[in-house]
């Protein structure tokens, strides 16, 4: 099969030619028919040594686990799916007994399998192998493009179920990519009042507007507290930051109020410093997160089924594989994308 393959840190990922993948009992395999670029697999591939706890990938890694497609093969014992079918499914092969599992946090399990990451092949391929117990049907209204859309959107879910919303909050959303659009939607569906929502490309910033956000900041020309304080009245009492970079946590220690509450979306890769005598005087609550819940999988199917979300902006540009590696390049210099669809 046609697949785009790591190579090493910092060279283009290559268009190749792999061996197809078979599925293994109890998996499916999957037809890709779209598959996100994630902020994740950006960092992953320019991870060089082992520092920060990151291992660097294996050459010919490859990477995605941000997919939907259809069913093209099915392992031994699979029971209840048909070859056609449309699924997506949760980018992770684990036990399925034990008590991560059980709970929903599969991608906690002692045995689990990480899709795009090395052992098991990602969706930057035309085929992907996923687990039976892992993969969803999309809800017939729901296309590939949105059932791509299913995992950042869950992250996004997962990060604004930590911040305890109350009705009637105001929130800041700082980083207006995809898990910032994705927090601006679940913020506006979970009660927040106002969203405001900041970046430092003034189109990015602009384009949030359609994920739901009350107030665009364009934080390269704008006074983000100002404006958070003219559109809400106040500073924001629950700040995310769906940045990462070091100096991100404490520009939302700057902006948060007394007793506001920060949610760290973003994944720093560096040694980040930051004054805690800001955010202890101000008596912060600083909560991080990671991933999402299964339950968080199916919600967001279920919102999307349902027509309470609409994800479709997200998605804003769309390459076939001879576009993906020079796409994938782009991404890593700060532009005005939001989220990047191989469509194989
Ligand atoms: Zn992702
Ligand atoms: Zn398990």
């Amino acid at each position: 099969m046609k697949a785009v393959v790591f190579k090493a840190p910092d060279e283009p990922l290559e268009i190749a030619m792999v061996a197809d993948p078979l599925p293994e009992e109890g998996e499916l395999l999957l037809r890709v028919r779209a598959s996100g670029i994630c902020g994740s697999d950006l960092h992953m591939a320019q991870v060089r040594d082992r520092a920060g706890g990151m291992m660097p990938l294996p050459e010919g890694t490859i990477l995605g686990h941000e997919f939907a497609g259809d069913i093209a093969a099915m392992g031994a014992g699979v029971e209840g799916w048909r070859e056609g079918e449309r699924i997506c499914a949760l980018p992770y092969l684990s036990c399925g007994r034990c008590e991560m599992c059980l709970s929903g946090h599969g991608h906690r399990c002692a045995e689990v399998v990480s899709t795009g990451l090395g052992k098991l092949a990602g969706a930057y391929a035309e085929y992907v192998r996923v687990g039976a117990d892992q993969a969803m049907r999309l809800p017939e209204s729901v296309d590939y493009r949105a059932g791509a859309l299913v995992e950042p959107l869950a992250v996004g879910l997962h990060a604004v179920e930590a911040a305890g919303l109350q009705p009637g909050d105001a929130v800041l959303v700082v980083g207006a990519g995809p898990i910032g659009a994705a927090v601006t939607m679940w913020a506006r569906f979970l009660g927040a009042r106002q969203v405001c929502v900041s970046d430092l490309s003034p189109a990015r910033a602009a384009a949030a507007a359609g994920f739901g956000a009350t107030r665009c900041i364009d934080a390269s020309s704008e006074n983000v507290v100002a404006a958070c304080k003219e559109a809400a009245g106040s500073r924001p009492q629950v700040i995310f930051d769906c940045v990462g970079v070091p100096g991100s946590q404490q520009l939302c220690m700057d902006y948060a109020p007394l007793y506001g509450r920060i949610v760290v979306a973003g994944v720093c890769m560096q040694p980040d410093t930051t004054i805690p005598a800001k955010a202890i005087t101000k008596e912060l609550a600083l909560r991080y997160v990671y991933c999402y819940r299964r339950q968080d999988f199916e919600f967001t199917l279920d919102m999307l089924a349902a027509g309470r979300i609409d994800p479709a902006a997200m998605a804003s540009h769309f390459v076939d594989f001879e576009g993906f590696p020079a796409a994938f390049e782009d991404l890593k210099k700060p532009g005005d994308q939001c989220k990047v669809l191989l469509e194989p």
